[in-house]
């Protein structure tokens, strides 16, 4: 492609309200354009990212034996209903009316659909095990949308849903599933890592976080220095011989606030009502340790523990810097008010409370599995600790050490919830009627983007790995009011379309300068110039993650770029 049809409006300047390299570098190179708070188009290098990641996508899918298909964003709210999640999922989900004031939903996730698209139909055993993808747009009413495409309200997601009669079935799925996201990642070129992460309210056992290792990362990985072992901050186990270090020892014993045992004791220690304690977050004022109780309803569950874990290095605050930190609005604040002062040095009580009431995930809040006379002394004096880089590890081995991760993809093993409500059943090898046997598999395409180039640029621009650049090369005419470059440049674009190449042609009659930045911005994989050589039909090859420029001859180019 000529690089003057290329719609790509760049900027010189780092833009305003973009904090992370990636937001950054999309918008400079052009790649987005904002069209709402989290909402984007995808310009045209930006789209051919998307396809080439799409494309690896839906290879290791197929060759997993998955079914494409294309579900529906716009979804009965009845169907959400007969789950229970019309209720539980909260203001994430965007509900809207027909002209008729029937109620829908645009899909955040799709397991009440695919579940009412396979009932009926996978009715044998015979029929199973099934698996069926969609590549399709999500909406998820982010309480605050930000990193660009990172966290988005739209964007695009591969979503995987699998079918088996049994346990042991999903489990052949599940791990089937887990190898082709290993090599997704892998090969668009990503190291990364798979965390055990929590289940939270979508119900099920095993899953699996897939982690970009990045300082941006909103999730904080624990990991082993010794083992295998590694899970998402926000389950890391706390080994049954953990001792606390001496100095949190002390913390924990003037933490326990006497007579305080149940939920119920929290809140009227607090005075707090008891629903909107359940999504509280409690803070540890240093040496005079006060349980603070940030009232906030659903929007406190948005402030990820990860989050919470740095501000243990906040030492001194007022209540006001403090919420600014986490992300939490003031107007939520509960017995502790804007303007006091608070030192927040423990995190993680949070977890105490809130678990097995919000779960992890602050799309899936729901209620309904709290039990009001848990005893949760135990757990806030379990969790507030302070778990660091160096604590005993939680499976004997190692120690823990901690690093930051992009989510972009969730395996979960889902077992019979949605089937069961639904009515999903099929007849087993004994003609007994049994609920499908489910899990569910999630990539997100378009925050693979950002975290692709979160892990592939320098300070001039992106680094395009091979199998996700938008074009393969770059050939750039220096002059293209010089004969023998322009000559050089026109023969070179039909010899390398020829061979099989995507090329970006630049001939543009600009200065070089600005060329070569666009050139390194744009980062496609290699940059060949037709320069003041050309007339000796020697080009220069620079490849985008080298400093060498190689002189090559023309006749040699082809031989030499394989
Ligand atoms: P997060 O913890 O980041 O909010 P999630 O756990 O809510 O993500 P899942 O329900 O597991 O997300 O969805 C599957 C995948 O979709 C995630 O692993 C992530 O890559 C992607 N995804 C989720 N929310 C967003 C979003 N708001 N913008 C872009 N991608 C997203
Ligand atoms: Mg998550
Ligand atoms: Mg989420
Ligand atoms: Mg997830």
């Amino acid at each position: 492609m000529k690089q003057q049809w290329l719609f790509s409006p760049t900027l010189r300047d780092v833009p305003a309200g973009a904090d992370i390299p990636s937001h950054q570098l999309m918008l400079r190179a052009g790649l987005i354009k904002q069209n709402a708070a989290g909402i984007y188009s995808y310009l045209p290098l930006a789209k051919r990212v998307l396809n080439a990641i799409e494309t690896v996508v839906r290879e290791e899918m197929n060759q997993a034996n998955g079914q494409e298909v294309l579900m529906p964003a716009a979804q009965p709210a009845e169907l959400w209903q007969e789950s229970g999640r019309y209720e539980d999922y909260g203001p994430e989900l965007i509900r809207l009316k027909d002209r008729h004031e029937r109620d829908f939903v645009l899909g955040p996730t799709h397991e009440e659909v695919v579940t009412s698209l396979v009932k009926d139909e996978l009715n044998s055993y015979k029929k199973l095990p099934a698996l069926l993808y969609q590549i399709q747009t999500k909406y998820r009413d982010e309480r605050r949308p930000r990193f660009g495409v990172m966290r988005s309200r739209e964007f695009s997601m591969k979503d995987a849903y699998s079918f088996d009669k049994d346990e042991a079935g999903l489990n052949e799925s599940y791990n089937r599933m887990y190898e082709a996201y290993e090599n997704i990642f892998r090969r668009l070129g990503l190291d990364f890592r798979a965390v055990e992460a929590d289940s939270g309210a979508i119900g099920g056992t095993d899953t699996h976080e897939f982690m970009v290792l990045s300082d941006v990362g909103e999730d904080t990985i624990a990991y082993s220095n010794a083992s295998n072992y590694a899970a998402n901050l926000e389950i890391a186990a706390i080994p049954d011989h953990y001792e606390a270090p001496k100095a949190t020892e002390a913390l924990l014993k003037k933490t326990a606030t006497p007579g305080v045992k149940t939920i119920e004791d929290v809140a009227e220690h607090f005075q707090a009502p008891l629903e909107k304690l359940f999504k509280s977050v409690l803070f540890i004022i240093d040496e005079t340790p006060v349980l603070a109780v940030c009232l906030g309803g659903h929007e406190i569950n948005d402030v990820k523990l990860s989050n919470l874990y740095n501000t243990v290095h906040v030492r001194t605050a007022t209540a006001e810097e403090t919420l600014k930190h986490l992300g939490v609005e003031p107007g939520f604040i509960g017995p502790v008010h804007v303007g006091d002062h608070v030192e927040v040095i423990a995190d993680y009580a949070v977890r105490s409370v809130t678990d097995g009431i919000t779960g992890a995930n602050e799309a899936d809040t729901h209620y309904e599995h709290v039990d009001p006379h848990r005893d949760f002394s135990s757990f806030i004096y379990r969790d507030i600790r302070l778990v660091q880089a160096g604590d005993p590890a939680p499976d004997g081995q190692g120690t823990y050490q901690f690093a930051k991760g992009i989510e972009v993809g969730h395996v979960f093993k889902l077992g019979t919830k949605y089937s069961e409500k639904l009515g999903a059943n099929f007849l087993d090898e004994n003609g007994k009627s049994q609920p499908l046997v489910m899990g569910c598999y999630g990539i997100g395409v378009t925050r693979l983007l950002a975290a692709i180039i979160e892990q592939h640029h320098d300070e001039n621009g992106i680094i395009w790995p091979k199998k996700a650049a938008p074009f393969d090369l770059h050939l750039v005419t220096i002059n293209p009011k010089n004969e023998a470059q322009y000559d050089l440049g026109e023969t070179l674009y039909k010899l390398l379309l020829e061979a099989g190449y995507d090329v970006l042609h630049d001939n543009r009659k600009e200065r070089p300068g600005v060329k070569f930045n666009d050139s390194d911005l744009y980062g496609l994989p290699v940059r060949i110039s037709c320069g003041k050589r050309s007339d000796e039909g020697i080009v220069e090859v620079k490849p985008r993650n080298e400093d060498t420029v190689h002189e090559i001859h023309q006749n040699e180019l082809l031989a030499f770029l394989e």
